[in-house]
């Protein structure tokens, strides 16, 4: 679809970290692109957007989701996925490959993107580390680049064998993309299915320590840094993890890592007043009250560098059992920017230019993606969020075809109201 509209944004707070921008000033669209920021006002033949008294951002980044396309599309599809992503405010997301087939060949790499060319928003593939996420034998990682893939990982794993890591680590480098590690001793997770604290003892749920994911990033960093090439950690959850990679940073290992929503802002005690609701299950699972604290101090002092929601959409049938043998996995595109924006803005653990380095900027740049700034010439993804808005979530108004939300119910201020990809306006509630 031609996309010829000039469009300007006016009155909003422009938050554009990437460009050190933050003030109020206008954002001028032409077709597909940013035209400019701020300069002489000229409204002339242009369809103005009122963002007065809103916050205008570049599109957010999601680096960590799962769409269940092909496999699973009761749960999710690119579509709909793409659709959940809009309506979060979110523009850009990245795939991960555990789907079924997995995505570890480039005929699979060219499926997720011929599935997203309808989608909302722009969706790229990350590609399986290991032929059939096995862990076994690399995956034909040239091809899968040239194919498109913007990353590595294999995702709802780790990858335990420490040869085969260093040689995937090794070859992305080579390739120029990175790898996305999911870190996890699966001998100390040994099946667990909550942290392991006061309310797994009390229950009696089989539990996985925090050191079960800083082991393993432990190692990871120390052979990225033996290699001397960079590495993304993904969803950490534990205070020992912050501690291992607050270390690497120190001395000069190329690491990056991501946090989700809901690890930093639900602790294991919400678990057991919820009756143990399967919506909480997710791995790595929901930690203690100091876990979140020492992500919240990561956060705010840059030892994590993005937040991603690890969106992992499961139809209600497959949660609907007991804790123990619920499937892992939580839903958050749809609540990511509102909970950010309500938990930590709002609380004074970050500042709103933080957030949206840690939800546009950051994971633009760690997977090297053409999003994450208003810069004049980049395509015109924008997000305009009302910092004011108070609402409930409500799954049942979900655009994901899943309902695995822990925050059903919540009440947030602040969401998005319009969103844009590449100057469309593809989400709009703010009845104009
Ligand atoms: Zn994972």
């Amino acid at each position: 679809m031609p996309r010829e509209t000039k469009y300007v944004v006016k009155g909003g707070r422009v938050i554009d970290p990437a460009n050190g921008i933050d003030r109020i000033t206008e954002v001028y669209i032409d077709g597909q692109i940013i035209e400019r920021v701020g300069g002489k006002k000229n409204f002339q033949g242009r369809q103005i957007i009122d963002a007065t008294g809103m916050l205008v951002f570049p599109g957010l980044v999601d680096i960590h989701t799962h769409l269940r396309e092909p496999g699973n599309e009761d749960a999710e599809t690119i579509d709909s996925g793409a659709n959940a992503a809009i309506r979060g405010g979110v523009t850009t997301i990245c795939c991960m490959p555990n789907t079924n087939p997995p995505v570890d060949s480039a005929s699979d790499v060219r499926y997720i993107y011929d599935r997203a060319q309808e989608a909302p928003c722009w969706v790229y593939p990350i590609a399986a580390i290991s032929k059939g996420l096995k862990g076994e034998e690399l995956s034909e990682m040239g091809d899968l680049a040239y194919a498109g893939a913007v990353a590595f990982s294999d995702d709802g794993r780790p990858v335990s064998n420490s040869q085969l890591l260093r040689n995937a680590l090794a070859y992305a480098d080579m390739l120029g993309l990175k790898l996305t590690l999911h870190c996890e001793d699966l001998q100390l997770t040994n099946e667990g299915s909550m942290h392991e604290g006061t309310v797994s003892g009390l229950s009696g749920i089989p539990a996985i320590p925090g050191i079960s994911e800083a082991v393993m990033i432990t190692r990871d960093l120390l052979i990225a840094e033996f290699l001397g090439v960079p590495v993304h950690i993904c969803h950490v959850s534990a205070k020992e993890s912050v501690h291992s990679i607050r270390a690497a940073k120190a001395r000069g290992v190329s690491v990056t890592a991501e946090a989700t929503p809901h690890h930093l802002i639900l602790d294991d005690e919400k678990i057991l007043d919820s009756g143990f609701d399967t919506n909480f299950k997710v791995n790595p699972p929901i930690r203690s009250r100091e876990d979140i604290e020492a992500l919240r101090e990561a956060l705010a002092d840059g030892t994590i560098d993005a937040i991603a929601t690890d969106h992992a959409p499961h139809s209600p049938h497959t949660k609907d059992k007991d804790f123990i043998n619920a499937p892992f996995g939580i839903i958050g595109l749809e609540t990511s920017a509102s909970l950010i924006y309500s938990e930590l803005v709002r609380k004074k653990v970050i500042d709103e230019v933080r957030m949206v380095e840690l939800m546009s900027a950051n994971p633009a740049k760690i997977f090297d993606l053409p999003a994450g700034a208003l810069t004049q010439g980049a395509f015109a993804d924008i997000t305009i969020f009302d910092p004011e808005k108070k609402w409930t979530v409500d799954a049942n108004q979900f655009a994901s075809l899943s309902r695995n939300t822990p925050f059903a119910g919540w009440e947030l201020t602040g969401k998005p109201v319009l969103t844009m990809v590449a100057g469309e306006i593809v989400y709009n509630e703010t009845g104009e």
